[in-house]
């Protein structure tokens, strides 16, 4: 859910837009228990509409004139979730942050379709685990499954109905938010079903199994930035590529890399019958998650780059891409680790570079905004200290030139000698900083292991 929330992240600066605010027809307010920053930003796609900044009883206020009716979300760093949008609503919005997603809950004028959809995001966690053990199941028992599964949740948009009139947009929206997140487990069978069984084989599936394909819109507007449609895209790209590297391709050993397959993914792209704008997205999924998430060679890196410039030359995000391309490839093994500047506790300006001579480092990143973060960070890192004396710790707090970054080294008796911030924001994107227990491992400067994870990798 959150994943492409961390994604489109690297794009986010929060900037405050000046927005027409002359007839307020939409009225957006609520509350925000336990905020991790001060703003809640609303998004169209992957564009700020408009932002709040919370108040002292950490409440906000967004009004419109005028809004296009639709499918929106809001933003509070470091988590999203979505919001249904039409003319005349007056939504009141109430979270907790220790439980994002849980706790959100609307009421007002127009809560009604906005709490249907969260009730489908909490539903999905919860058959997430259900799923684990129906995926043994074969085709059909599994089918029947699923078609049971989608028989309740279209019982409930009909109790919906009775309660309330949606407008044809809105029922839209709640028909693909349920279809995407109940068929996206169809998409996934073969693949889950193959590692339940620990078979080599993709199981041999009835013709009728995908067919409710045909009836799944793809090309749709409010499609452009709703994670249950890239879910079920990334799987249905899967099979796809799977099925087209099999017509094609007769050599099984390059079938098996991730970058063979992967290339298949953009062939598929390339064929499907959508808007570019959706097109360009999922090239851009596709991409980022392979850079980010394969750590394969440089040469296959390589290889897969050259095969998206030429699918997706003219890509909206390209030169996102292209960044993250470059940053992942100056990351790879036996580089030297990037050039950027970092401030130490007294002051001093340096290079992240410098203090990483001579010596074995272990690069790890914690922000004050994220307190109950920093200190499990902070909790293994003193663990790790004591079983791997000859590695120096060394904490980066990215963009914190702030009291409370100073106030918690201190406070927290963190040697200060170790401890350092680094007042370029870019340090989250050229170090791909894409979890909190993200680390690096350097030797004299060079990098041993830019992809470490401070819970998996000791
Ligand atoms: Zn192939």
């Amino acid at each position: 859910m959150k994943q492409l929330g961390i994604l489109f992240g690297f794009l986010l600066s929060i900037s405050c837009g000046s927005i027409d605010r002359s007839a307020s027809k939409v009225y957006i307010g609520g509350e925000i228990v336990n905020p991790t920053s001060d703003y809640l930003v609303l998004f169209k796609d992957d564009k700020v509409i408009d932002s709040a900044q919370l108040d002292h009883n950490n409440r906000f206020k967004i009004k419109f004139n005028d809004l296009e009716e639709g499918l929106y979300h809001f933003y509070h760093e470091p988590e999203f979730n979505y919001i249904y949008l039409q003319k005349g609503d007056s939504l009141n919005l109430r979270l907790n942050t220790l439980a994002f997603d849980e706790s959100l809950m609307f009421s007002g004028k127009g809560a009604e379709v906005n709490n249907f959809l969260v009730e489908l995001l909490l539903q999905k966690e919860e058959e997430e685990l259900q799923m684990n053990s129906l995926y043994d199941l074969n085709p059909v028992a599994f089918d029947l499954e699923i078609k049971s599964l989608r028989d309740k949740k279209l019982q409930m948009l009909s109790d919906l109905e009775d309660e309330i009139k949606l407008s044809p947009k809105a029922l839209d929206i709640v028909k693909a938010s349920i279809d995407y997140n109940v068929y996206v487990f169809k998409e996934k069978y073969p693949f889950f079903h193959k590692i339940n069984r620990r078979t080599h084989n993709h199981i041999k599936l009835p013709k009728d199994f995908y067919s409710y394909r045909k009836e799944l819109k793809l090309n749709h507007k409010d499609l452009y930035f709703y994670s249950p449609y890239y879910s079920y895209m990334k799987y249905q790209l899967g099979n796809l590529a799977f099925l087209n590297c099999n017509e094609n391709c007769p050599q099984p050993i390059v079938q098996n890399q991730i970058v063979h397959f992967n290339k298949h993914k953009l062939i598929v792209v390339d064929s499907l019958d959508i808007d570019k704008r959706l097109k360009d997205n999922l090239y851009r999924n596709i991409a980022i998650q392979y850079y980010i998430k394969s750590r394969d060679s440089r040469e296959n890196i390589e290889d897969f780059h050259e095969a998206f410039s030429k699918y997706s030359a003219h890509n909206i995000h390209f030169n996102e891409i292209e960044d993250v391309y470059q940053n992942i490839l100056n990351l790879q093994p036996k580089r030297e680790v990037p050039s950027i500047e970092i401030v130490s506790y007294q002051g001093i300006r340096t290079d992240l570079n410098q203090i990483s001579q001579n010596r074995k480092v272990v690069l790890y990143f914690w922000s004050p905004s994220y307190e109950s973060t920093f200190y499990k960070i902070q909790e293994r890192v003193k663990q790790l200290e004591k079983n791997y004396p000859e590695y120096t710790f060394i904490g980066i707090s990215p963009n914190d030139n702030d009291y409370r970054w100073r106030s918690l080294v201190r406070d927290s008796r963190l040697n200060s000698e170790y401890q350092f911030y680094a007042p370029q924001y870019d340090i989250q994107n050229r170090l791909v900083i894409d979890n909190p227990f993200k680390s690096i491992i350097l030797q004299d400067g060079f990098i041993e292991d830019a992809f470490a994870n401070l819970l998996t990798s000791f």
